[in-house]
């Protein structure tokens, strides 16, 4: 299962893929904004989206709060940019040139940027689905090459993007951003270090409630057929494991794009990216059925993902840790899973995530086994010492509960002394700090076979046995069920 993984390369998107990604974005950290308690009083930067085309739509971006600013736009899409016009107090047709800045610093009141977007020559002339390309016979990529929003580090910068789009440009949309009212959509403008992508073209959609949550499941009208009665069972068991093991879904929406690729088989990988919202890209195979599909551990990984926020490079394993921690333990909650799955997984993927000589500690040491297994080990152990010191009451989940309840989601892009601050809170100890001081620079290696033995676990003929008496019984079925 999970062990076949590779090492995940980028800290904007999260790969569940078995080979490595082709590209690497660096994470820079932005500065922590947290959750906006009154959108009324933030310096907000209005998109409006219109006049669609099979190859352009028109962006019209109000600055009118923020006129202080200058915008520069990435040299490789302003061949893709025309019309380009200011609207202020004396209306002006605004030339852009290659390499020179927007200087919106004329504006006094009024300040409103309309331009046209020629997205599908942008797709295939740049090529890269990590920045914009082709996917299917749909564009993808990152909107914020195309929304401009000026230096984030400036004293003027927004504190809120919003989107609205007609109706005729909505319809061929789909992208990762949070709804903030009927139409439109709100994000935080400062994670300029990308976005969750956005999907352009013929969609096809349908939309899954999970609780509070909506689940936007897109697919190219050309896409190939898929067994759609599964893949929606699929869909709705994955995202029911994450919902009932945190409480609720991680993120108030989620756009899963479905990529139908022929044949059979399982499920081979995903990808979730995170920063001013939530998309996942996985490819399905067209050949998937409730047998295939109820094996998969891929999708529930993926929306584990949803509930972090995006942390800097070094920090990786926090995040592939949990995925790989608490996908399968939530699948059990639901029934998805035998404890003997669960915990016969554990102690065939533990052993790839202890240290070696040379060692250097959680966060210096990003191999694949260090990253997935030391990971889930460092969450293991947070979830055995919550539930020792809390009579089985408190784990993992609570943490989660807490970084939600902070306003964190994988929208953000948090420090990690910021998700420590916020899962120790959820859980009224400091177990989740306390433990990353004493692994993240080094480690000693674990005894295992100590550990299971200690929680009552016994393998005979690789058939496991559990004692249902003692201490440590009763934590390893608290962590399993939740349940003190
Ligand atoms: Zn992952």
């Amino acid at each position: 299962m999970v062990d076949t993984l590779v090492s995940e390369a980028s800290g904007l998107s999260l790969w569940g893929f078995k080979s490595p990604p082709s590209h690497q974005r660096i994470l820079i950290l932005c500065s922590v904004l947290g959750t906006f308690s009154s959108a009324a009083h933030a310096k907000t930067l209005r998109y409006e989206l219109s006049d669609f085309t099979p190859k352009t739509f028109r962006i019209v971006a109000d600055f009118s709060e923020v006129t202080r600013i200058v915008i520069n736009p990435s040299p490789s899409i302003q061949p893709f940019i025309s019309d380009l016009s200011l609207q202020t107090e004396a209306p002006k047709a605004f030339p852009l040139k290659a390499n020179q800045p927007i200087d919106l610093r004329v504006c006094k009141k009024q300040c409103r940027l309309s331009y046209v977007f020629h997205y599908r020559d942008a797709a295939e002339k740049i090529d890269d689905i990590d920045r914009i390309g082709l996917q299917d016979s749909l564009v993808i990529g990152d909107p914020s090459l195309w929304l401009f929003a000026g230096d984030s580090d400036a004293a003027d910068a927004p504190d809120l993007a919003t989107l609205s789009a007609d109706t005729a440009t909505s319809s061929h949309m789909a992208h990762g951003f949070f709804p903030a009212g009927p139409s439109y959509w709100s994000w935080n403008p400062r994670h300029k270090d990308g976005l969750a992508p956005m999907l352009i073209g013929d969609i096809q959609r349908e939309t899954l409630q999970v609780g509070a949550s909506a689940i936007e499941i897109v697919r190219a009208k050309s896409a190939l057929p898929i067994n759609e009665k599964s893949v929606l069972a699929w869909i709705k068991n994955a995202s029911s494991s994450v919902a009932q093991y945190i409480g609720r879904f991680p993120v108030p929406k989620v756009l899963l794009y479905l990529r139908p690729v022929k044949g059979g088989g399982e499920i081979r990988g995903g990808k979730t990216f995170g920063s001013g919202g939530a998309t996942i890209l996985i490819p399905v195979p067209t050949e998937s059925d409730d047998a295939s599909l109820k094996r998969d551990w891929v999708l529930t990984h993926e929306f584990m993902h949803l509930s972090l926020p995006l942390l800097p490079r070094q920090h990786h394993w926090m995040e592939e840790g949990l995925a790989t921690y608490a996908e399968p333990v939530a699948r059990y909650r639901l029934g998805f899973l035998t404890r003997a799955q669960v915990f016969g997984d554990m102690m065939q993927g533990m052993p790839s995530g202890q240290p070696e000589a040379d060692d250097r500690g959680l966060d210096h040491t990003p191999t694949w086994g260090r990253t997935y297994w030391g990971g889930a080990f460092y969450y293991l152990h947070v979830d055995i010492e919550l539930r020792k010191r809390s009579q089985g009451k408190i784990g993992v989940e609570n943490g989660l509960q807490g970084i939600a309840a902070a306003g964190g989601s994988i929208a953000e892009l948090w420090d990690v002394e910021h998700v420590l601050k916020a899962a120790d809170k959820g859980t009224g100890f400091t177990v989740f700090s306390d433990t990353y001081a004493k692994m993240k620079d080094k480690m000693p290696a674990e005894d295992l076979d100590r550990l299971w033995k200690d929680l009552g676990i016994s393998a005979d003929a690789k058939v496991l046995h559990f004692a249902e008496k003692g201490e440590m019984a009763r934590v390893r079925e608290s962590l399993l069920s939740g349940k003190p």
